[in-house]
């Protein structure tokens, strides 16, 4: 039987690539799923796409709304709790440091941070109560590198590797495990939803993760590192690599980011 068998998985951005990849994995390793994000629509087409969908819940939210998300897991609650939380929903960015207006820094922070903090923060009583719980967080290889046109996402990823880090120290001998996943590109739409430098969408599709792994592949290894009980993975191509190269080479990371930045200056 597998280890996911009736387990109750909350992830939030099920509406779209990874979040919805991550459903349908859990859903057929026998997982209950709740579904969250903003497009009702979308998360009702993730359900359909998921093993048993009469077992899968959506629950509508925006991550960023704190009123919702205490409302939210009241009712999580009262339908018998969480097992695994994912802290999933996110928003890129598309934008030079020079050409980014300051309000898109606050809203990346505020839903891939800040979101992520008042989630997590809301579910930890009830799991503590419950004696375990696993919180799993989707940050990025850019929340360990920062490479160009991501500053902002880079940062608000950044951050989510020191809150986690904490938790993590003050909260495992009560059975909470914390899991943060760095993925490489990844082919989603995630470039499509980017924010531009003045906040609209970038709405277009990015090479490096139209070729990136398939966001099912990723799903599949993110099952296999919580089974294992890890603490900090990484996952992707070549890209990967940028992680050991700044630790031990960082000179030769920055050339390599810089090269690339002049490749394309305007993007
Ligand atoms: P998508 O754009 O396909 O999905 C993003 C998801 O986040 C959507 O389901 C969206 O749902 C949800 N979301 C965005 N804002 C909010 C909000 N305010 N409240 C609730 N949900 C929200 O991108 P990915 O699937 O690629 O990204 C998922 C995660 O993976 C992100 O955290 C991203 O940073 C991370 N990641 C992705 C990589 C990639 O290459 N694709 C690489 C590294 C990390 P809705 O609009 O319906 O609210």
């Amino acid at each position: 039987m597998s280890d996911f068998n009736n387990k109750v998985v909350w992830i939030t951005g099920a509406s779209s690539g990874i979040g919805r990849a991550l459903a349908i994995a859990f859903s057929h390793a026998g997982a209950k799923c709740i579904l969250s994000a903003r497009n009702t629509s979308a998360l009702e087409e993730t359900q359909r796409m998921c093993t048993n969908p009469d077992k899968q819940v959506v629950l509508q939210l925006d991550v960023t709304d704190e009123q919702r998300v205490e409302y939210a897991v009241r009712e999580v609650v009262d339908l018998g709790g969480v097992d695994i939380l994912i802290n999933n929903a996110g928003v890129s960015q598309r934008s030079t440091v020079e050409k980014t207006d300051m309000s898109v820094y606050r809203s990346l922070m505020e839903v891939n941070y800040f979101a992520v903090v008042k989630l997590t923060k809301t579910i930890l009583p009830h799991m503590i109560k419950q004696g375990q719980g696993s919180i799993v967080t989707i940050s990025s290889i850019a929340g360990k590198v920062g490479p160009p046109y991501r500053a902002g996402y880079a940062a608000s990823k950044h951050a989510l590797h020191g809150f986690f880090d904490s938790l993590r120290a003050e909260t495992s001998h009560k059975g909470i495990r914390s899991l943060v996943v760095c993925p490489g590109y990844i082919n989603t739409p995630i470039a499509h939803n980017a924010l531009a430098g003045d906040g609209e969408k970038y709405n277009k599709r990015d090479a490096e993760n139209a070729n990136g792994l398939d966001a099912n592949d990723l799903a599949q290894r993110i099952l296999k590192a919580i089974k294992k009980k890890k603490t900090e993975v990484y996952f992707g191509k070549f890209e990967v690599n940028a992680v050991r190269l700044k630790r031990f080479l960082p000179g030769i990371l920055t050339k390599m980011l810089s090269k690339k930045f002049l490749e394309d200056p305007e993007k």
